[in-house]
């Protein structure tokens, strides 16, 4: 069950029982914090969030602290595909930044997520946006996500967490 809002003409917010979603008890056994952006836009990524939102919360290594709501936003680059779904989920981790891009590299294979090309359709787009506030650059991970500040698709579903 969502319900669904006109936010401007080509964005709409959608809210569920899990998302947005902030644990009551704050949890205190793991170190660091991270922003993950997730998005898609290949078949029900509404759905598909839920899932992952599930499986997430089965996981011992990690703790869901909250999400944001979804926002429906048209794609760039690419712009002839389908609109996009995203959303933010913070969860609190003792894996370290590396460690845990690739546990979500994992998760996006287990989602289905097929590599084509830049900005292409994709089932399920799993970012690290901040990881505590650490700032990383090396080959394969860059944090802050580059360019999260000018993305509707991040910038949106984050403030809405932060009011
Ligand atoms: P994008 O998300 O930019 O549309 P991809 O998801 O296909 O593109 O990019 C995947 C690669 O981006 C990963 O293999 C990873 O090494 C690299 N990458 C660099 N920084 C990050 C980050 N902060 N979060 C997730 N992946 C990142
Ligand atoms: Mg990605």
């Amino acid at each position: 069950m969502y319900l669904k809002r006109r936010l401007r003409e080509d964005l709409f917010i959608f809210k569920s029982l899990r998302f947005p979603y902030v644990k009551k008890t704050s949890f205190k056994g793991f170190r660091y914090n991270a922003t993950i952006g997730i998005g898609g836009n290949i078949g029900d990524v509404k759905r598909r969030f839920e899932h992952l939102f599930v499986a997430l919360q089965k996981e011992r290594s990690l703790d869901i602290k909250a999400t944001s709501l979804i926002l429906q936003n048209p794609p760039f680059g690419y712009t002839k595909q389908d609109d996009f779904f995203n959303s933010i989920m913070v969860v609190s981790t003792n894996m370290t930044p590396q460690r845990f891009l690739q546990y979500l590299l994992h998760l996006e294979k287990k989602f289905a997520r097929k590599r084509s090309f830049a900005n292409a359709p994709r089932t399920l787009d799993l970012d690290i946006i901040f990881f505590d506030n650490r700032t990383i650059s090396t080959q394969n991970l860059k944090v802050p996500h580059p360019c999260w500040a000018e993305r509707e698709s991040v910038v949106i579903p984050l403030a809405s967490m932060h009011r």
